[in-house]
């Protein structure tokens, strides 16, 4: 078969070639079977992941090479490029010195003349002959008083062939060692066998998804096109609209299958799982409530009502209740733990360290004094005989409330009859940490707490199965907090600040983020390392708080030195705190108000701001001061910039997203959710609504998607979602 240089001959060729290529290859068809494929071509396929017909053809382009408009001679600029239609009408060998060989070519058109040039190109000479009509697109300079184009991208035209309207062409993602322009021929010629795809969305879905999205606002041009039209607008596009139009099929189609998923699951898990319903009277509530400490606020009461909803009934209970970091969610859970043994069952509660387990262990104590419901903690710092003896009455159910860490998770704890499990922090143990216990009966329902604020697309995607609760509002009375990016020279001045703040009585915090400095190899010296915890805490004592108690804690130490250490604070007994991150999640420190974070620039924002929300707990003001070492990156700038400018955690983790995508935030890969191949999270969230919407009123009406005209869907969803949600296998 003939390959061809030029696009317009390709075009033809393939017209012709398409239906013969129909009867003889098929999607499935190996890549390194096609005609004219080398070996080493299609190994370079291989690598890019690409081994069928079909994968080519869902290879999408991650971009579009836009032409410039055919320019006249007198709309030239120099710099700026144009493209532009003419004959030649002059030639010239200005050298033939192999290697050195240059080509100059005059082309004409109404508007006037310009030149073009090549160099070591020696074959333009038989290919930019007299007449020859055609485009050359490039960058002008202007050469004395003419314009010059040096090696412009040339497209012959025929004899009689009118100007082409001027194509998008697609620019493909990582090709290594693939030219995108191969890439676009391979696609067009065997673009007719997308006819051969399954269409899974029917006509009648996708006109109503078509109107649903312009409702929306998103641009759709007429109705979503079939699978094989939007495969050829993304590989050979007319133009823009009708490419976007193609992008959103598809985008709104990887969604909308994944949705379908979701809600499937949703459904399914009313269904078919049974937990016991631990309905709340007013009584229960009325005595619930007078056993905390203070009045819940709005958005508290609101939660506790969406859970109280929840947990009456016979299935279980999925909520992530979500709130920044300080607004007040332990009492929730509180309250559905004391809800749960109101109704006879046992309630757990995990925490992400012993050091956070211990201090809810200490709250729940206080506030059940007196009661008749009895706590457990079971963490991996007890001794054998202790930990025999949680296991054995939480068997038994002579424990009600359980608090631990991933300790509960292991060893096979037993529970006589669970009725609630609650995970706190949860985005410290991963995306779907289920937490798996036996039970002693039914299936718990389920609380995950977390700071980390959830963008609004995640929370549709990969806790697309959970209802969610959110806690906007702070407790009353609390002081706000300052934040601060240092300056240069502003050290003594903010350690003078914060020694004032001791001199009030007040306690502090100082971050570092490592334990301790980098050692060199070849000798015992230490490297200069100013953000290790052991340097910081060196530094201060025989420095700026060498007259004040300071502690030290970091996560290599034992169990027992980090609780000794962490009471001498809660205690007043140590009145400065130098630490790692371990003191990031959960804990509840009032009088501590002023917070030093060294070498700002190596944390990430959620982690800042779970930091900061250590201090300004109580009714005092916090301060944050954030320190950096070396350059900061122009990243790193931003970072620290939106932190010092919002300390509202639902902004900033909104800003987290839009700076590094979701795959830090939370950890797609824990989250068992395959990755996207069109659709983006950031850029397409309005589409994501209107699948949500969509996939949800047809798994109402038809919950196990056996409608005919599903059929196809179902099987895609199937292969995509069936194993990973545990919908089933793939027929
Ligand atoms: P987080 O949401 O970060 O887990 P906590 O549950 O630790 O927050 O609560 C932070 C602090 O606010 C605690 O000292 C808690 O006692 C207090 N608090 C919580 N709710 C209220 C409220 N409604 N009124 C007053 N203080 C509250
Ligand atoms: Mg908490």
């Amino acid at each position: 078969m003939g390959t061809s240089n030029s696009k317009t001959t390709a075009a033809n060729a393939s017209a012709s070639k398409g239906p013969e290529v129909a009867a003889k290859l098929k999607l499935t068809t190996a890549i390194d079977t096609l005609p004219g494929m080398s070996r080493a071509r299609a190994n370079r396929y291989t690598k890019l992941g690409l081994r069928t017909v079909q994968d080519l053809l869902f290879l999408f382009p991650r971009d579009y090479e836009r032409p410039a408009p055919a320019a006249k001679v007198d709309e030239l600029r120099e710099g700026e490029p144009a493209s532009m239609l003419g004959a030649i009408t002059d030639t010239e060998i200005v050298s033939r010195t192999p290697g050195k060989s240059v080509f100059g070519a005059v082309v004409e058109n109404e508007s006037g003349s310009i030149r073009i040039l090549f160099f070591n190109q020696a074959f333009r000479a038989e290919q930019l002959t007299l007449g020859r009509r055609v485009i050359i697109s490039g960058t002008p300079k202007l050469s004395g008083l003419r314009w010059e184009f040096v090696h412009p991208k040339v497209t012959i035209l025929d004899e009689t062939e009118t100007l082409p309207e001027p194509r998008m062409m697609a620019i493909y993602p990582l090709t290594e060692g693939v030219k995108h322009s191969e890439l676009r021929n391979l696609a067009e010629t065997y673009l007719p066998l997308a006819t051969d795809l399954p269409e899974v969305m029917p006509e009648s879905l996708r006109s109503a998804a078509a109107e649903r999205l312009r409702e929306k606002g998103i641009q759709v041009f007429g109705n979503l096109p079939s699978i094989d039209e939007s495969l050829r607008q993304l590989h050979l596009p007319d133009n823009e609209i009708s490419m976007l139009t193609a992008r959103t099929r598809l985008v709104f189609q990887e969604l909308f299958v994944m949705q379908l998923a979701l809600a499937m699951k949703r459904r399914r898990s009313t269904t078919n799982l049974h937990a016991p319903p631990l309905p709340s009277t007013a009584m229960i509530d009325a005595r619930i409530t007078n056993r905390l400490p203070f009045t819940l606020t709005g958005d508290q009461r609101l939660a506790i009502d969406e859970i109280r909803a929840d947990m009456s009934r016979q299935f279980p209970m999925n909520r992530l209740l979500q709130g920044d970091v300080g607004s007040g969610k332990t009492v929730v859970a509180v309250y559905a733990m004391m809800l749960t043994v109101a109704g006879g069952h046992q309630a757990v509660l995990m925490a992400p360290t012993e050091v956070l387990a211990r201090q809810h262990f200490k709250t729940m104590t206080e506030m059940l004094e007196g009661s008749r419901v009895r706590i457990g903690l079971l963490c991996g710092s007890l001794s054998a005989a202790d930990r025999r003896d949680v296991f054995a009455k939480t068997a038994s159910g002579e424990i009600d409330l359980l608090i631990g860490t991933q300790a509960l998770l292991y060893g096979g704890i037993e529970f006589h009859q669970l009725g609630l499990c609650v995970v706190d922090e949860q985005h410290k143990f991963g995306v779907n940490q289920r937490v798996q216990l036996r039970t002693g009966g039914l299936d718990p329902h389920s609380l995950v707490m977390s700071a980390t604020p959830i963008p609004r697309s995640i929370a549709m995607t990969m806790f697309g199965d959970v209802e969610l609760s959110t806690i906007r509002e702070k407790p009353p009375g609390r002081g706000k907090i300052n934040t601060y990016l240092s300056h240069d020279g502003w050290k003594d001045r903010w350690w003078a600040f914060v020694r004032e703040r001791l001199g009030e009585g007040r306690q502090a915090f100082v971050v570092a983020p490592r334990v301790s400095a980098v050692v060199s190899d070849d000798d015992e010296s230490e490297t200069e390392d100013v953000s290790s915890v052991e340097t910081v805490y060196e530094d201060l004592c025989n420095g700026p708080l060498a007259d004040y108690r300071v502690g030290l804690l970091h996560g290599k130490m034992s169990n027992d030195e980090k609780q000794a250490i962490m009471q001498a604070f809660a205690a007043g007994r140590t009145q400065v705190l130098v630490s790692t991150t371990v003191i990031e999640v959960g804990i509840n420190i009032p009088n501590a108000t002023v917070m030093t974070i060294m070498g700002g620039q190596q944390f990430g924002l959620a982690q800042l701001h779970q930091l900061r929300g250590r201090v300004a707990r109580g009714s005092h003001a916090g301060h944050v001061c954030v320190f950096t070492d070396g350059e900061r990156s122009p990243d790193e700038n931003e970072r620290l910039k939106v932190f010092e400018q919002t300390d509202d955690g639902f902004e900033l983790a909104e800003a987290d997203f839009r700076l590094r995508g979701p795959g830090d935030l939370l950890g797609r890969k824990q989250s068992g959710m395959p990755p996207m191949r069109i659709a983006d999270l950031n850029r397409d969230v309005e589409v994501l609504v209107v699948a949500r919407a969509m996939a949800q009123e047809i798994i109402d009406e038809d919950p196990e998607l056996e409608s005919e005209d599903f059929a196809a869907l179902r099987e895609q969803m199937m292969r995509r979602y069936g194993k990973r949600m545990n919908l089933g296998d793939a027929a």
